[in-house]
């Protein structure tokens, strides 16, 4: 569990002033920690109830196609807007400064497809949530939602409290 705690690397100021960036590329580039982070995030559910791993753009695309393929398991991905090339649903979640929209195709789900839902980090969990309605408002079901890194600081797990979350590491 150390090994792939010592491979985040902590950034200040970045992308402004006050933010503590948890950077992933050290253990991205490292095997043996890009690994053991899949296998610990395939321990924190049942394979066999889950239909498709969904990412959230963009980091949250390696470890969850990552996980699909270990797990012989579909990949969906979840958007920023304008991205997807064919009919879509989209939820508006706040930020900080602003909102932000997401959004996925509306057959990703189809035939009410078990998800698993995967970031690379849990912070106030509005983007998780977002993500989270937006699969269930295509039909999807979710199993569970799974981060590499929770700043548990920042209580983002209450907003996600209708779900089953795991984490692999806790700041
Ligand atoms: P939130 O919606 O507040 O839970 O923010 C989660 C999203 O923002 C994730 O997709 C993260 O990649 C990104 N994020 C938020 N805070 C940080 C941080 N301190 N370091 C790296 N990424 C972050």
């Amino acid at each position: 569990m150390d090994k792939v705690k010592d491979l985040i690397r902590n950034v200040p100021d970045f992308p402004k002033p006050g933010i503590m960036f948890k950077d992933i590329t050290p253990l991205l580039k490292n095997a043996e920690g890009f690994n053991r982070t899949i296998e610990l995030m395939a321990a924190g559910f049942n394979a066999d109830d889950v239909d498709v791993i969904c990412g959230i753009e963009s980091r949250g695309f390696i470890f969850a196609s990552a996980l699909a393929l270990k797990l012989k398991k579909g990949f969906v991905p979840i958007r920023k807007a304008g991205k997807l090339p064919w009919e879509t649903t989209k939820v508006k979640y706040s930020l900080e400064y602003g909102e932000d929209v997401i959004e996925v195709h509306n057959d990703a789900f189809s035939g009410g497809a078990r998800a698993v839902l995967v970031d690379d980090l849990l912070a106030t969990g509005g983007t998780a949530k977002a993500a989270c309605e937006l699969i269930e408002k295509t039909g999807g079901k979710i199993n569970s939602v799974q981060f590499v890194i929770e700043l548990s600081f920042l209580n983002g797990r209450d907003l996600l409290k209708n779900y089953k979350v795991n984490s692999i590491l806790s700041y």
